[in-house]
């Protein structure tokens, strides 16, 4: 890998200079050299490591820069920040690092490379590109990241049971990155995560969503969810998805397992969308079974309303891990609270009306709905498998077909209650609500079509049903 070409990009030879002129050695250092030698592509984010003052360096930079870019400077972590182009360069000053227990934040002092490479969280993570006149392009590599990287292992610089401890989000780390890279986590550290998994709870909720949702992202989110659920993190972070797995017997009778379930429709969904919240909305599909679940001497096992009280619990997950309580969230909720929809029309005859209601319902969402539904087969019965598709295939077609016709999408009532109210001279009342649920009933039953003319006439018939005249 040439890896020393990418280091003739301007950007970097400024950087160099400018490191020059304030006589500091600095170095690429962490994800950037990390994802080049993997051969990912180029990153858009570098960190920069000076032995010495990283914001002095900044301002040098941005100094010698074209445009002369603002630095934002980060006084409290001694970082500064400045925009090259599309690159964001990020500059630190070589520190040693050292912790207390009740806080990821570490007491900070002046260090050497080495030191600064010491307290980074793996080896993969740790290598460093020198940009000194003397070594320029020179690859320093204390703890064998290079060996690990070609090997395709997670492990820390230090001892794993202090690297975790001290600050807990590495779990995460170690774990995503495991998902993204397909990387093997040493089983030493894969131990000392297990050992440690308690001090998660030091970690704030947005931290660790971030990395959930960068999991979620990866091209196989089981391999990271089924790493934290191995080392007890899964309980901790998501407890919901834990009480999932299982399979219990009852009179020979037999329920799946809906934790490994979930993992592969979360596998099978990564393969038709990166949409992050359809993504969590597959994590999430099943929450409401492990509280509803019962077996009925005549029915087996059921899961009576786990839609309705798994969207419910979609708000409490959220709220207690401080996601936003937004639209994004109420995407998911719907996707729960209708996932099981398009399954009882894809067992039946697909009707019209029964098409009409689920876009009704679903609005903007129906595809999203059917991606998600069509990846919640996990049948390993190959015939079964393809009559599902199949059927939802013709849902599909049909969802096109009615929306064409019909515009149920996004309906509005083609009547509205003020005509209705002006029409026969009444205030706003239970026959007003009458009416218009009885024209908005009429048109997705498909007795008349979504027309103004048609609904103004469906209007006068079930007004004087009611005993109501103009
Ligand atoms: P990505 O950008 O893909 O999330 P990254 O490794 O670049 O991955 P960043 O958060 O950008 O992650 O951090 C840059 C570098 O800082 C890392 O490569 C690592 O060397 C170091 N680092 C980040 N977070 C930690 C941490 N919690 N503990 C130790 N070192 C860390
Ligand atoms: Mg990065």
């Amino acid at each position: 890998m040439n890896y020393k070409k990418e280091l003739e990009d301007p950007v970097f030879q400024t950087i160099a200079g400018a490191a020059a002129q304030l006589s500091v050695d600095c170095y690429v250092i962490g994800g950037f050299v990390r994802d080049l030698l993997l051969g990912r592509g180029i990153p858009k984010d570098i960190d920069i490591v000076a032995v010495g003052s990283g914001i002095s360096l900044a301002k040098k930079v941005a100094a010698l820069s074209p445009g002369q870019p603002d630095v934002t400077v980060f006084k409290n972590f001694g970082t500064a920040m400045l925009k090259i182009g599309e690159q964001e360069v990020e500059f630190v000053g070589a520190r040693k690092e050292s912790y207390n227990r009740d806080s990821r934040n570490p007491i900070v002092e002046d260090g050497t490379l080495e030191d600064d490479q010491k307290r980074r969280d793996f080896t993969i993570n740790a290598l460093a590109l020198s940009l000194n006149e003397k070594d320029f392009g020179d690859l320093l590599d204390p703890f064998g990241g290079l060996e690990d990287l070609d090997k395709k292992i997670l492990r820390t610089p230090l001892e794993p049971g202090v690297t975790y401890s001290d600050d807990p989000l590495r779990m995460l780390r170690a774990i995503r990155f495991a998902s993204q890279l397909g990387f093997t986590i040493e089983s030493k550290s894969l131990e000392a995560i297990r050992e440690n998994n308690d001090r998660i709870r030091i970690v704030s909720g947005e931290r660790i969503v971030e990395e959930l949702h960068k999991i979620l992202l990866t091209d196989k989110p089981s391999t990271g969810f089924g790493l934290l659920h191995f080392t007890g993190l899964l309980e901790r972070i998501l407890p919901e998805l834990v009480a999932l797995q299982g399979i219990e017997e009852v009179e020979g009778q037999r329920h799946k397992d809906n934790f490994w379930h979930t993992l592969e429709v979360v596998d099978n969904i990564a393969g038709h969308t990166d949409d992050l919240w359809l993504r969590w909305a597959a994590l999430l599909h099943d929450i409401g079974k492990a509280p509803t679940k019962r077996y009925d001497k005549h029915l087996g096992w059921t899961f009576h309303a786990h839609e309705f009280v798994g969207a419910k619990m979609v708000y409490k997950l959220f709220k207690r891990l401080r996601m936003p309580l937004n639209e994004k969230m109420k995407f998911v909720q719907k996707m729960v609270l209708m996932s099981s929809r398009p399954i009882v029309l894809a067992e039946d005859f697909v009707t019209d009306s029964a098409v009409r209601r689920l876009i009704f319902d679903a609005g903007d969402h129906v595809e999203d709905l059917m991606t998600l539904c069509e990846a919640d087969i996990t049948t390993k019965n190959p015939k079964k498998k393809k009559r599902y598709l199949n059927n939802f295939k013709k849902v599909r077609e049909k969802i096109e077909e009615v929306e064409a016709r019909d515009h149920v999408r996004n309906f509005q009532p083609p009547v509205s209650g003020e005509e209705i109210m002006e029409t026969f001279g009444l205030p706003p009342s239970r026959e007003i609500g009458q009416i218009k649920d009885a024209i908005k009933e009429a048109i997705l039953d498909g007795e008349i079509p979504n027309e103004y003319e048609a609904a103004r006439a469906f209007m006068m018939k079930k007004a004087k049903e009611l005993g109501i005249e103009p």
